[in-house]
């Protein structure tokens, strides 16, 4: 299996090459030249695995320049290990709303209680055998900027894995105090922490900055380093979550709950960066029975009106919101999307991205659109309805869902209300623990809470409130002593980058 580039006709490179380099020189993004198929008597035989083993077969038609062994290593070191808090990393809870059959396919079990654990926890071992295929044996220096999540995981994710060091920027008040907690408290002999006065948009140019500063590169390799990028464009990232949604299906099949061979399935997804959607839209062209896919987003939806319009316009308000990670203007994997609709027209892709960057918009011609419409169903809902949705799902299901998970089940119900499609069993992925964002969460269930508690106390209202437990990474965090007290500005990020690879 080769990769080549979404925005050029002559990249053709390994899955290696295409995990230690995170994107194409051209600037487009690594896909894979074909997609292998998979029956519905391939699924009947996947359902009798345990997710460890589905995760072997279904990446080793991706990484074909890996070892039977190495894929098995990796896959257990990042599920097998203890460190998901569940005897399978990816749970499927039935809710049976009226006729509507409801699964929530629980992606946040992991270390850090978010879905971006699936793809985190297993992506260091991935990049790592990659370098020592293309015969790096330099140490790899991942920088990331987060928002939130994406630096906990990926710090998680690096901790103490040999051949790498990882720094993280946070925006100083960008992030939610739970966050900021997981991240300065991190563990390991590998790992940086460093908040940086500014906002997450200054985080990211920094980052971006140093990427390509050749003073600091030159720096590195005079060390024996090397940078590398842990990003949600990087297909490392990408194919782990490929494997949840087979996975969900071979449950289905596994607990009898289908109604007939190869019966359809919609799948929902709470929407960002387009990294997961984009895993389901690829599970489908796979041969996953996929009828609709449905794309959630909050009152940043710039995704919303893509789907409905085939305009992608960045130049909008821009929202903060109780979702905070799908607080996001330029989805970045749409890009994997269009490439594919398009037949692989490298040179159209291209130019819609040459437009997005010049003028913050593009337009797809109407043969994309089409295909768009028949593929995804597309709404968003803003904070107010996000907290109903909350409530609403706890009284009347007893299950309690976090704030971007409320989203999916609020833009679900407007698909059942537009269509009437009662019938087709439905897959909601689910993202964070509720405990994750227990502020919202509480705030949408109860009026008479302590605003001004601490966010310890609210996690703990939380559980009393609905008797249900804390998770323990969460629980632990009150007494984890904090390691990380460094703060720079833009123009001393390199600096910190120096001090975290150990250079002075
Ligand atoms: C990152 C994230 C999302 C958005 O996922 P994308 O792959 O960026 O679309 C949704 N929910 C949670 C909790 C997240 O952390």
């Amino acid at each position: 299996m080769k990769y080549k580039s979404t925005r050029s006709s002559n990249v053709s490179v390994t899955s290696a090459q295409a995990i230690a380099q995170g994107i194409a020189d051209d600037g487009g993004l690594f896909v894979p030249e074909s997609f292998p198929q998979f029956s519905y008597s391939d699924l009947c035989e996947l359902s009798h695995l345990s997710y460890t083993e589905r995760a072997v077969r279904i990446l080793s038609e991706y990484l074909t320049d890996f070892d039977c062994d190495e894929i098995e290593e990796a896959v257990h070191k990042a599920y097998a290990d203890g460190k998901f808090d569940y005897d399978t990393p990816a749970p499927l809870v039935h809710l049976q709303k009226g006729w509507v059959e409801m699964y929530m396919l629980e992606l946040w079990h992991g270390p850090t209680c978010a879905f971006k654990d699936m793809a985190l926890q297993l992506l260091p071992h991935l990049l790592t055998k990659s370098l020592q295929k293309i015969h790096s044996n330099k140490t790899a220096v991942i920088l990331v900027a987060t928002s939130g999540d994406t630096g906990k995981a990926a710090l998680e994710g690096f901790k103490n894995v040999d051949g790498t060091r990882i720094l993280v920027f946070y925006p100083q008040n960008g992030v939610s105090p739970m966050q900021k907690r997981q991240m300065i408290t991190q563990e390991g002999n590998n790992v940086f922490v460093c908040a940086i006065e500014g906002n997450f948009d200054d985080a990211q140019t920094g980052v971006k900055k140093i990427f390509t500063d050749a003073n600091l590169n030159e720096l590195l390799a005079h060390n024996g380093m090397m940078f590398s990028s842990a990003n949600s464009i990087n297909w490392g990232r990408l194919l782990p979550q490929i494997v949840y949604y087979f996975s969900a299906y071979c449950d289905l099949i596994a607990k009898g709950e289908l109604k007939r061979e190869g019966q359809e399935i919609n799948i929902v997804v709470p929407t960002g960066n387009f990294g997961n959607i984009l895993a389901a839209y690829y599970a489908k062209k796979m041969g996953l029975p996929v009828h609709r896919l449905i794309c959630a987003s909050n009152s940043n939806n710039v995704l919303t009106e893509f789907i409905r319009t085939g305009v992608y316009n960045r130049g909008r308000q821009f929202f903060t919101t109780i979702s905070p990670s799908m607080d996001i203007l330029v989805s970045s994997n749409l890009e994997r999307l269009v490439f594919d609709l398009t037949g692989n027209d490298s040179a159209r892709v291209a130019g819609w991205m040459k437009d997005l960057s010049e003028t913050g918009k593009y337009q797809v011609g109407a043969d994309v659109l089409e295909q768009i419409q028949s593929l995804f169903y597309a709404g968003c809902c803003d904070d107010d309805a996000t907290r109903a949705t909350i409530k609403d799902i706890y009284h009347e299901e007893n299950y309690l869902c976090d704030t971007h998970t409320a989203v999916a089940v609020n833009v679900y119900h407007q698909y059942i209300n537009d269509t009437n499609d009662l019938g087709t069993p439905t897959v909601i992925a689910s993202t964070a623990s509720p405990y994750k964002f227990a502020d919202s969460v509480l705030g949408s269930l109860s009026q008479d809470y302590l605003r001004d508690a601490s966010e310890f106390c609210k996690v703990q209202e939380l559980s009393e409130l609905t008797g249900t437990p804390v998770p323990a990474p969460i629980a632990a965090l009150a007494s984890k002593p904090v390691r990380f007290h460094n703060s720079c500005t833009k123009g001393t990020m390199g600096e910190m980058v120096l001090k975290a690879a150990g250079i002075e």
